[in-house]
C-alpha cells in the first residue's frame, strides 16, 4: 500500500473525526485536524471545574455498547471504569420513579402491587393502547405502556425537549428508552457494557490524536477550498453549512447548561434526575456520582440542568437532529447526501455530517468502518 503523500484534512476532533485521524496514521497517512471550537473531543469534552469536579461540558455522555470492536479499540488509549447509569424521574408530588420504566415504577404511578414480570407484562397489556402498527412516537408509547405512563413521562418531556407532540416525533427517539417489566434499574440495558472513561475524555482524545503523523489545529474553521491542499477531506460539519443551506436548512435542537453549585450532596444512587414539569428543564446531571467524577474534595459540588431550545438561539451550537414522524428533515438531508456524491476528495462523516442522533459507539463503529473502507479502496484491496 502506498499511501497518498499528500496530508488528509479531518474536519472536527470529535469521535468521526478523532477515529478517522487516528485510523488514517496507523495506516501510513499524514493527517491535519482542525476543529473551529479550542478544544479537542466535540460534544464529548469534559473539563475539571472550579469545585474539583468533572463536568461534561456539552452534558453528560454516558459510554455504552453492546461492540466489543468498539471496546477492544477504545480501551487502547486510556483506562475505563465500569459504570451502571441510573435515571430517576421527578414526579407532581417530588417523589421520584426510575426511568427506563420497570416494576416499581408502573407500581408507583398506577398505586398497583405487582410482583412478577408476568405480573407487570400483563398489567401493561391491560393499559396498553392497541394499535398495531404505531407511526411516531406517541403511538408507539401508547400500544407498549398505555395513557397514563405515557404523558406523565414523556409528553411534557418531549415537548420542552422538541418543541414537538410525541405524535410528532419518530418512534425511534423514544424507543432509545428499554421498557423494562422486571426490576432492572439501569438506564441502558443489562447487556450492554457500560463504562466511563477513568481521566475524562478529554484525556482520551488526547491518547487518540498523539501519533506523530497527526497535527491538530484547535480555532480553525474549514474554509471553501481547503481541500485543494489535501489528498482528502473528511469533514464532520453540517452538511446543509457546506452547501450554503440550499436545500433548506437542517435543523437540531441544542442545549442550554445551567450549573449551580451545592456545599451538601444527599446520598442519592442516582446521576441524573428528569422532570416531568411544564418548566423549561428537562433534566438534571449531579456529577459526583459518577466514578472519577469527584475530581478533588472541596466540599462543592456542580449539579448542572439542560434547557433545551433552537440550535440558533445557542450560538449555532448542534446537539440533536429533529427526527420527525413524517422524515421530512431526513428526506432533506438525502438531497445533500446527493450532492455530495459529486465530490470527489470529500467525505462527509458523524453527527453532523451524516444528520444522525448517534450514540458514541455508533459513531465510533460507523468511522471504523467507514474509514477503513476507504484505506482498503486506495490500496487496491477492497470492493469499489
Ligand atoms: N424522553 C422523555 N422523558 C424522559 C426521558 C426521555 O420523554 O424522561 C424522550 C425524549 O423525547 C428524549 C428521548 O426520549 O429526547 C430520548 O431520551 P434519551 O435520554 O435517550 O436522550 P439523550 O440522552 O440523547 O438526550
Amino acid at each position: 500500500m502506498t499511501p497518498t503523500n499528500r496530508r488528509i484534512l479531518v474536519v472536527g476532533a470529535g469521535f468521526a473525526g478523532a477515529v478517522h485521524a487516528r485510523t488514517l496514521a496507523e495506516n501510513g497517512y499524514r493527517v491535519h485536524v482542525i476543529d473551529r471550537r479550542p478544544h479537542i473531543g466535540g460534544n464529548a469534552y469534559d473539563r475539571v471545574d472550579e469545585n474539583g469536579i468533572r463536568v461534561h461540558v456539552y452534558g453528560p455522555h454516558l459510554f455504552h455498547t453492546k461492540n466489543e470492536a468498539v471496546i477492544a479499540w477504545l480501551k487502547r488509549f486510556g483506562r475505563f471504569t465500569p459504570y451502571q447509569h441510573k435515571v430517576r424521574v421527578r414526579l407532581p408530588d417530588g417523589a421520584t420513579a426510575p426511568l427506563p420504566i420497570n416494576r416499581t415504577t408502573v407500581n408507583i404511578v398506577h398505586g398497583t402491587d405487582l410482583q412478577t414480570e408476568a405480573e407487570v407484562k400483563a398489567f401493561l397489556a391491560s393499559v396498553a393502547v392497541p394499535i398495531a402498527h404505531p407511526a411516531n412516537a406517541a403511538e408507539y408509547l401508547y400500544s407498549r405502556i398505555g395513557t397514563a405512563l405515557t404523558d406523565l413521562f414523556f409528553r411534557p418531556y418531549t415537548r420542552k425537549m422538541w418543541l414537538m407532540e410525541l405524535e410528532d416525533m419518530a418512534a425511534s427517539v423514544v424507543q432509545r428508552i428499554p421498557i423494562n417489566y422486571d426490576d432492572t434499574d439501569t438506564y441502558f440495558e443489562r447487556t450492554q457494557t457500560q463504562m466511563m472513561p477513568v481521566d475524562g475524555y478529554t484525556a482520551l482524545f488526547d491518547q487518540i490524536l498523539s501519533h506523530e503523523a497527526i497535527t491538530v489545529d484547535l480555532g480553525v474553521g474549514y474554509e471553501k477550498g481547503m481541500e485543494r491542499d489535501y489528498g482528502h477531506c473528511f469533514t464532520s460539519m453540517p452538511i446543509d453549512e457546506y452547501f450554503d443551506y440550499v436545500d433548506g436548512e437542517l435543523p437540531y435542537r441544542s442545549i442550554r447548561f445551567h450549573h449551580r453549585t451545592a456545599t451538601e450532596a444527599p446520598e442519592q444512587g442516582w446521576s441524573v434526575t428528569n422532570f416531568t414539569d411544564d418548566g423549561p428543564l428537562t433534566r438534571e446531571t449531579a456529577w459526583h456520582i459518577i466514578p472519577h467524577h469527584l475530581v478533588e474534595r472541596t466540599g462543592r459540588y456542580t449539579y448542572t440542568a439542560e434547557e433545551p431550545c433552537d440550535y440558533k438561539d445557542n450560538g449555532f451550537e448542534r446537539y440533536y437532529p429533529v427526527k420527525t414522524a413524517d422524515g421530512r428533515f431526513q428526506a432533506r438531508y438525502d438531497l445533500y447526501k446527493e450532492r455530495a456524491k459529486d465530490l470527489a476528495t470529500i467525505s462527509f462523516i458523524g453527527r453532523c455530517g451524516t444528520y444522525q442522533y448517534l450514540d458514541m459507539d455508533q459513531v465510533i463503529n460507523q468511522s471504523l468502518a467507514h474509514v477503513g473502507k476507504w484505506i482498503a479502496e486506495r490500496s487496491g484491496q477492497g470492493a469499489a
